[in-house]
Parts: structure tokens; sequence; C-alpha cells
């Protein structure tokens, strides 16, 4: 029988990671020595190398030997653009400052609005730019970006300008996500602005088409449950899909908000109620989790993923990658929760694929090397899965492919 011809082949891998199984809980659905046949730009087929050989040729060959094959890693929480750094505060928080002291005072997220509100677009734009080759370069190939640091009309379309740019012009899958509300600008009292977002930005956005989620930070200091909840139930109402920072600091009710308007995630949940994650179950509320986001506040507080885990809650891991928590590989998020957080390589692996791609509604197009599916994927230099989460601090990505394209060869930006 003649050979199909495919675009590209990857052959040799120590283990395919498919995530294509039945088992949503730890299944990972390894293929030992296989790889992946890709065309025009999607998955055609997962297999064992033996069967690909037979089945195809192909233009482009990659070898895999002594690596193992993933879905491209999905990132869905970041705030990726923005101007300056808050490097002074991070000294000041390792003194002992706790980060909602910090933003009272007017530093923290103000103080980045400052920065921002003052950077071009342009400059924006090359900042973004280089902070996604890396995310590239650490194997994510998909990646949420909120706006939130312009809290003005015309700031905020400045940086959802920014990150569309970016998603034309990248090649990482981008997600824009609204979140005007972030923080109340200083000179504004919190009704105020409330009123801001849902009368006069949340519309003229909606109507550019400049985001596809709105997001709100509800916690104390920032907007409580019931501004949070007007503000994403007008979002919804324009069409946009819903993501929340639920209970990052305290008990605010953010998992309630999201459990009642059943957003696609709810981020953070290091302080809700055992009660509302078990809701979630019916929701279908995505939990993201963020341990290096808590790591960096020094706190010492984290979300209980083995309790979501424990619930059958499809758990995603993220950066949030901001000025607060400079850190952008999901690779380290991976050594974090399983240290932090006790997930195991499994459990961690289909955080940062599948669960992620879900946690941005896009798990029908990524996380999975389903067939048909957008060809990303990520070849790491180690042996096994079990590998991810426990190595750290080295560099262990060798290939990125983006719609069947190399983005990435030898853990370096194809240029
Ligand atoms: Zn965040």
């Amino acid at each position: 029988m003649a050979k199909k011809h495919v675009d590209v082949l990857i052959l040799n891998s120590n283990e395919t990671i498919t995530l294509v199984t039945r088992d949503n809980k730890t299944g990972l659905g390894v293929i030992d020595n296989g790889g992946v046949a890709i065309s025009q730009g999607k998955i055609v087929l997962a297999a064992s190398s033996e069967l690909l050989e037979r089945k195809f040729q192909s233009s482009t060959t990659i070898d895999a030997a002594d690596e193992i094959i993933l879905p491209g890693f999905v990132d869905p929480h970041t705030h990726l653009v923005f101007a300056g750094a808050r490097d002074a505060e991070f000294q000041s928080r390792i003194e002992g400052a706790s980060y909602l002291d910090v933003l009272r005072k007017g530093g923290g997220i103000i103080e980045t609005v400052n920065r921002t509100r003052q950077a071009s677009s342009e400059s924006l734009f090359q900042s973004g730019k280089q902070r996604l080759d890396t995310c590239l370069e650490s194997g994510s190939t998909t990646v949420e970006i909120k706006s939130g640091y312009g809290l003005r009309d015309d700031e905020e379309f400045k940086i959802l300008k920014t990150i569309n740019r970016l998603r034309k012009y990248h090649s990482c899958h981008i997600v824009p996500t609204f979140m005007g509300a972030h923080a109340v600008p200083p000179g504004e009292t919190p009704s105020e602005y409330v009123l801001d977002v849902i009368d006069e930005m949340l519309p003229q956005i909606a109507r550019s088409g400049l985001a596809d989620f709105c997001d709100v930070f509800c916690e104390q200091g920032a907007f409580d449950s019931l501004e949070s909840a007007r503000i994403l139930g007008k979002a919804r109402k324009l069409g946009l899909k819903l993501k929340i920072h639920a209970d990052q600091f305290t008990d605010s009710r953010g998992a309630e908000v999201a459990n009642k308007l059943h957003t696609t995630s709810a981020d953070h949940l290091i302080h809700s109620p055992t009660k509302q994650l078990e809701k979630m179950a019916e929701t279908r509320v995505t939990p993201v989790v963020l341990p290096a986001s808590s790591l960096s506040t020094l706190n010492g507080e984290n979300a209980n993923a083995r309790t979501m885990l424990a619930l059958g809650l499809p758990v995603a891991l993220g950066t949030d990658f901001s000025p607060s928590n400079w850190m952008l590989g999901q690779l380290t998020v991976a050594a974090l929760a399983s240290r932090e957080l006790r997930m195991s390589a499994p459990e961690v692996v289909r955080a940062i694929t599948i669960n992620a791609a879900r946690a941005l509604g896009l798990e029908k197009r990524v996380g999975s090397l389903h067939i048909g599916k957008e060809a990303d994927l990520v070849t790491l230099r180690v042996p096994s899965h079990r590998w991810i989460g426990y190595t750290y601090g080295e560099s262990i990505v060798d290939d990125v492919l983006i719609g069947g394209k190399l983005v990435v060869r030898d853990g370096k930006k194809v240029p």
C-alpha cells in the first residue's frame, strides 16, 4: 500500500503523552516509542513510531529519541502587557509588607498603572513580544493575557490593542481578556468606577471584539462580590466569556460568584470554602491554581489543590505572570505544584495542558494530541513524564511546534 504523505513526522520518543484517554483524573494516554503525524497544521495521528512509519512519508522528520512529546502547554492566566517592574516592592515584601498593604498605600497595581499609562503602545508591544518569546521557549503555545493596568477607557483600549497586535504577529495563540476591574483608580470611589466599567468601557470593548473574556479582581480593597457579579453579568450580556480572581487573600465570596454565573474559570481560590469548591463539579467552573503567585506574595498560603482533585475537579495551573510575580514558565509552575500542592506528575501534566485549555474554553482546539486538533507540541529532553515537576531550574525544552510549524529548536526561538 502506498504511504500517505504528511507535512511532519515526529518519531522515536520515549513517551508520547496524548491526553487522549477516558480517565479524566490521572490518565495521560501515553504511547511508548511513539510519535505524531501532522498535516496542514493539524494532528493527523499520534501512534507508535512503527505504525507511523508504515503509514506515512513526510517532508520533514523530527527525531525525538530519548525525549517525550506533549501537547504545547497552555498558560491560562497572565498579566503580560505592562510597563516597568516592581522589584523594589518585592524587597519590601521580603521585609514583611503585605500585598494588600502595598496596594492600599497606592503602590502595587497602581504603580504599574502609572508606568503603563506613560508607556507608548510600541514599547508595550516590544516588551510583550519578548515575554511571549520566553513563554514559547518554556513550552507554552497558548497564553491568556489580561488588560487591567489602564483603568480608564482609552488606556484599557491601548493595552487590549497591544494584546491583539501580539495575537496577530506572534506565533503563540493569544487569548485576550478585559480586566478593567483590576483595581479602583485613585480619585474614584469603587461605585463610580464600577459604573464606568459597566456603562462606558464594557459596551465599547464588546463592540470592538478586542477581548474574548472579562475578568474581575474580587477582593477586599478591590471589588466586592456584588460589584464583581454586576460587572460579569453585564459582560455576559454583551457576549464576553467570564473569569474571576476569586478569594486570593480573603474569602471574598468570589467562588460563590463564579458558581452563580457559571464562569469559565475561577482563579486563585486560596480562601474559598469547600462548599463552593464542591459546587464547581456541578457548575463546571474550571479552577485555576497559581502556586507561583502564592509563593511571590510570601504569605505562605496556597490553594487546596488536593481537595479540588479529590472532588474530581479539572484543576488547571497558570503562571499569573505580572510585575509582582515575574515568572513565565509552566514547567517551573509544575515544579512548584508538585512541591507546594502535592500534585502528582500526571495531575500536573493535565493541569498545564487539557485542563488549562478548558480554563480558556479551548479544550476542543488545543491541550491534547487528539486527531484534528492544532498541531501544537513540545518535546522535552527527559526520559518520562515523571520528570515534569521533578526537575526544575534547568532548561529541558527541545522543540516547540505551533500549527505544525517549528517555532523553537534546541530550546531557542527560531528567528
Ligand atoms: Zn492575576
